[in-house]
């Protein structure tokens, strides 16, 4: 049974996704300026809905919040401010997702209180209805019950961040501190529940030996803390 629930998220999805979401937005005859990208989630979902609105003006904010998959930061910063001015533009502000609804919401009133567009709407791929504290002007899917969404441009971090885990939470419950790589994959998807290419767990392998969490001698992966 996957520990977390997770939904592997693939490319062609995101392009139906954001089709949709940008016929909801015509729909509606708003007709946006400039479209402001979350960073980074925000970015492909925002380049698409560049081109199916016909929209040039593309910029961007980082507001951060999940510093890990899965696992909630502290609270949402924004991340290398700066000062523009939108006093005579429609703005759209985009996510992939809005989940707690921090980041989004930090943005929003970033972008209100400095950038002072003529208008600012929001949309994002995927709503979190249950706990999201905003809800957007504009979604193309409610989710009524908790997932991690395994977009595609976060599906290295993520695969490094999960194995991470797991090799944490062995050696806290188990002391078990060696691994092989067919291992590791078992294990990732008995507890994720999704399957991805080879390529990521060699990656993510040698990310995490970068790193210095874990060493690799022939075959065999050892966690370096568990050695300590
Ligand atoms: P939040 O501030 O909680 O609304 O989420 C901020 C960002 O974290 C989102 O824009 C996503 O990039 C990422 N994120 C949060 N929750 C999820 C989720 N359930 N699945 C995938 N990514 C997520």
């Amino acid at each position: 049974m996957p520990k977390i629930p997770v939904k592997l998220v693939e490319w062609n999805e995101i392009v139906e996704w954001s089709w949709g979401l940008a016929r909801k937005i015509e729909e509606s005859n708003y007709v946006p300026d400039v479209i402001i990208a979350i960073a980074r989630g925000g970015y492909v979902p925002a380049r698409l809905l560049c081109d199916f609105l016909g929209v040039e003006n593309l910029i961007s904010i980082q507001s951060q919040h999940w510093t890990e998959a899965a696992k909630k930061g502290e609270r949402a910063i924004i991340k290398f401010e700066y000062v523009i001015n939108l006093e005579n533009a429609r703005a759209l502000l985009i996510d992939d997702i809005i989940d707690t609804g921090e980041s989004v919401i930090l943005a929003r009133d970033y972008i209100l209180n400095t950038w002072k567009p003529k208008e600012l709407r929001i949309a994002a791929l995927q709503w979190i209805s249950p706990v999201a504290k905003i809800k957007p002007d504009y979604y193309y899917m409610e989710v009524k019950e908790w997932i991690w969404f395994q977009y595609p441009w976060t599906r290295l971090e993520d695969v490094t961040q999960f194995i991470k885990r797991i090799i944490e939470a062995n050696y806290n419950e188990k002391k078990k501190s060696t691994w092989t790589l067919d291992e590791i994959v078992r294990e990732f998807e008995e507890w994720y529940g999704i399957q991805v290419d080879n390529r990521y767990f060699n990656s993510a392998v040698n990310i995490l030996v970068k790193k210095g969490i874990i060493k690799k001698i022939n075959n065999e992966l050892i966690y370096l803390l568990g050695k300590a």
